[in-house]
């Protein structure tokens, strides 16, 4: 079922998540009495959602509800969880999670069928330097692998020189971890005498960090290895929502079969036509302990029905631009890092290192960015300066107050965690 379902006719598809919808909606409104409030306030009965198109017509469900129902206010069942993860809040409460065993074998399958779309196979060893803990990322790319037949190096997060030595002398052949990460690793490695392109490893599976083409080349040049997006949200289950396929890295293949994707006006949460850019919202269609209606993710993106090259008929979705909380607004100009490090890696002489530092001067906004140069430079720092300035102001209709560049090495780098690369002193 796991392999043909990815090359099923949209039609059968749609079918397929109808039914899951209604028991989903069912589900809900039974056993959870937020949902159950909710879906009344909307005059909404589950005998009204006929199928998928009924979707809709439901309400949303957002951080603050995870939030305003802490710790357990969302769980749809009292005795049968098997495990509990949490998703770090930057502010405020953690977002609680909760499985059962079908939601962990759930898990396990679409993060395996994540991996092997990847390109990684059963026998491959995979090295998981996703932090083990409440943390979905690490266990959840364990789970994987191990259903997929995979052998597993839990190397956990940071310790990184270890992780070059285990890469090397057990011969991983794909590596999980974020995109900083992975150069960080590289870096790493070069440290210590040892060329990264020599490393065994063939596929970086990276997420959890948004990652642009420019900085998916560098990791791939640095590693001599094909990288792969994937996606996911400890609301929805964790990574193993969606991944890009190793045939044609051409957005990130939604599992719609287990979560329905739906792309909204962030501001009127109104619904998008194919194509058009804006919040990602899902919908868990088979999940038990936690059944998610219309989640906001806060993720900005855009999605495809387009049939892929590599067969497969699932949407897909594109790198997140930027999530709702990254927005920077800059003397009243919207602004995503992301935007920044497009242009900015599109060099060859900088290293894919750079930072944001806001500031508030006399009541206006000051966008200061720093950006390391390339181990080899040799340059004219003062031209490539003035050539960056340029592109920025050309494609982002603005230009930053101070544009640094500074030697190989001189920004911090992120051994544990996300990657910070905006510091907003204002
Ligand atoms: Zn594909």
């Amino acid at each position: 079922m796991s392999e043909s379902i990815q090359r099923e006719t949209r039609q059968d598809l749609r079918e397929l998540q109808s039914e899951r919808l209604r028991e989903t909606v069912e589900r809900a409104y039974e056993n959870v009495p937020f949902y159950r409030n909710l879906l009344e306030e909307a005059g909404i009965a589950p005998g009204d959602v006929g199928g998928i198109d009924d979707v809709e017509k439901l309400p949303f469900t957002t951080k603050e509800d995870f939030r305003d129902e802490y710790p357990d206010g969302l769980f749809a069942v009292d005795d049968d969880i098997l495990r509990i993860h949490a998703s770090s809040g930057t502010t405020g409460k953690p977002k609680i999670v909760a499985y059962t065993e079908s939601d962990l074998e759930l898990w396990d399958e679409v993060m395996a069928r994540s991996m092997a779309a990847a390109g990684i196979e059963p026998g491959d060893t995979v090295q998981n330097a996703y932090g083990y803990g409440l943390f979905t990322g690490g266990l959840g790319f364990h789970g994987g692998a191990e259903a997929l037949g995979a052998t597993v190096i839990p190397s956990g997060s940071g310790n990184t020189q270890r992780q070059v030595e285990l890469a090397r002398d057990l011969e991983s052949d794909a590596i999980g971890c974020t995109p900083s990460y992975a150069l960080y690793l590289a870096e790493t490695a070069e440290e210590m005498g040892v060329d990264p392109r020599d490393l065994p490893l063939s596929t970086v599976l990276y997420g959890a960090e948004p990652c642009t083409e420019p900085m998916r080349e560098a990791i791939e040049e640095r590693l001599d290895a094909t990288g792969i997006e994937n996606y996911g949200l400890s609301e929805l289950i964790g990574p193993g929502v969606a991944v890009e396929c190793a045939e044609a890295q051409d957005g990130m293949h939604v599992w719609e079969d287990h979560f329905y994707p739906e792309i909204v006006d962030p501001h009127t949460g109104e619904v998008l036509p194919e194509g058009k850019e804006g919040e990602l919202v899902l919908t868990s269609l088979t999940k038990e302990a936690l059944p998610v209606l219309r989640y906001r993710t806060g993720d900005l993106t855009t999605l495809t029905y387009e049939k892929c090259d590599c067969g497969r008929t699932m949407a897909r979705m594109d790198s997140v631009t930027g999530r709702a909380d990254d927005l920077l607004i800059v003397r009243g100009v919207n602004l995503y890092p992301s935007q920044i490090e497009d242009v900015v890696l599109e060099f060859d002489d900088v290293a894919p290192y750079y930072r944001i530092d806001l500031y508030r001067e006399d009541n206006l906004d000051r966008l200061e960015l720093t950006v390391e140069l390339a181990a080899d430079f040799d340059g004219d720092s003062d031209t490539l300066r003035e050539e960056m300035g340029e592109r920025l102001a050309n494609t982002l209709s603005f230009r930053p107050d101070a544009l640094e560049l500074v030697d190989y090495g001189t920004i911090e780098r992120t051994e544990v965690g996300k990657v910070k690369r905006v510091y907003d002193h204002r």
